[in-house]
């Protein structure tokens, strides 16, 4: 097997062993042609296997590409996700295509930072110092901590995100007062409302005008919309997710029609996020991400082919030579 990258020297044994890299490794293949690449994580120089390996690999590539989840396809490959391996399938499939399964693997290696004992011991310490701060007149620079099961939840939300989810200028339509800054621990009254087409938009309910109806909200639209919903539903999501529990926002996302559908029910609704659980909140980050999920598989989809291109003339010339 490879040991090394043939073009940049980097070990891609190593590769794959981490669930925090975006794209742990990457293998390509070729079943018509007989050919197989690892993709290295570090340079994208595509690693042509040796005939022997190729000889035994393919058709268990094959066989993990048909269990895999399309992710995205060009014109001549398609990327798959088998399991949290990255494969490169040359040739069309008949999968459907799933970009959400991609955001469900940042929730779920989310889910393994958040339970692993480095961040612990980290957020421990931060605790106490939280605690501190309330008996000397520091509370509140965190946001609305307490002593309860919450704690260590919100103390990773303050570490990851700080303080501000945006600064900006959004009058009140009713009152005209202007908001200046939404602060994260606040975020959870963002409500989603109705906007043209694939746009999205939230509202910040007005904390001046009283009585409050749903017209008194300061308006957020378009990409500023969705930066801060997708960094606000991080926030409320930061625990991350099990796969049981990615399954289930994906299920109610098909129970929807798409990603694109469950938004427009939900603004339908006027939900705000603190009225969102569970697979619901889940299901609403998967889908607030899917947009931008599909324009960076788009972009990906386009290097793959064009790599694979220069990769395939390659390997022709070396099995050649061969
Ligand atoms: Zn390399
Ligand atoms: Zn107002």
């Amino acid at each position: 097997m490879l040991r090394h990258c043939y073009f940049c020297g980097q070990s891609l044994a190593q590769q794959g062993e981490f669930e925090r890299q975006r794209a742990p490794g990457r293998v390509a293949f070729d079943l018509e042609r007989g050919r197989a690449w690892t993709i290295c994580g570090r340079c994208h120089g595509w690693n042509l296997w040796s005939l022997e390996d190729r000889q035994w690999a393919l058709p268990m590539l094959e066989r993990g590409a048909s269990r895999a989840r399309l992710l995205y396809q060009t014109e001549n490959v398609a990327l798959l996700d088998a399991e949290g391996l990255e494969l490169v399938r040359v040739g069309k499939t008949e999968l459907p295509e799933e970009a959400w399964w991609r955001y469900g693997r940042e929730l779920r290696s989310r889910r393994i930072r958040y339970q692993s004992r480095v961040s612990k011991v980290g957020v421990a310490t931060y605790a106490a110092l939280s605690c501190i701060g309330s008996n000397v007149g520091l509370a509140g620079i965190t946001g609305d901590f307490h002593l309860d099961d919450d704690l260590y939840a919100n103390v990773t939300r303050w570490r990851r995100f700080g303080n501000t989810a945006w600064r900006g200028r959004a009058p009140c339509p009713a009152c005209g007062s202007v908001l200046i800054k939404l602060f994260f621990y606040k975020s959870k009254f963002l409500i989603l409302l109705s906007a043209e087409g694939s746009q999205l938009a939230i509202g910040i309910p007005c904390a001046r005008c009283d009585p409050w109806d749903f017209d008194k909200v300061h308006r957020l639209d378009g990409p500023v919309a969705e930066r801060v919903l997708r960094r606000a539903l991080a926030y409320q999501n930061v625990e991350g997710a099990s796969w049981a529990e990615i399954h289930a926002a994906v299920r109610t996302i098909e129970a929807a029609g798409s990603a694109q559908q469950l938004i427009q029910q939900l603004a339908a609704e006027r939900r705000s996020l603190s009225g969102l659980r569970g697979a619901r909140s889940l299901a609403l980050e998967i889908s607030v991400n899917e947009n931008a999920e599909r324009r960076q598989l788009a972009r990906e989809g386009a290097q793959i082919e064009t790599a694979w291109r220069q990769a395939d003339e390659l390997a022709a010339i070396i099995d050649g030579e061969l």
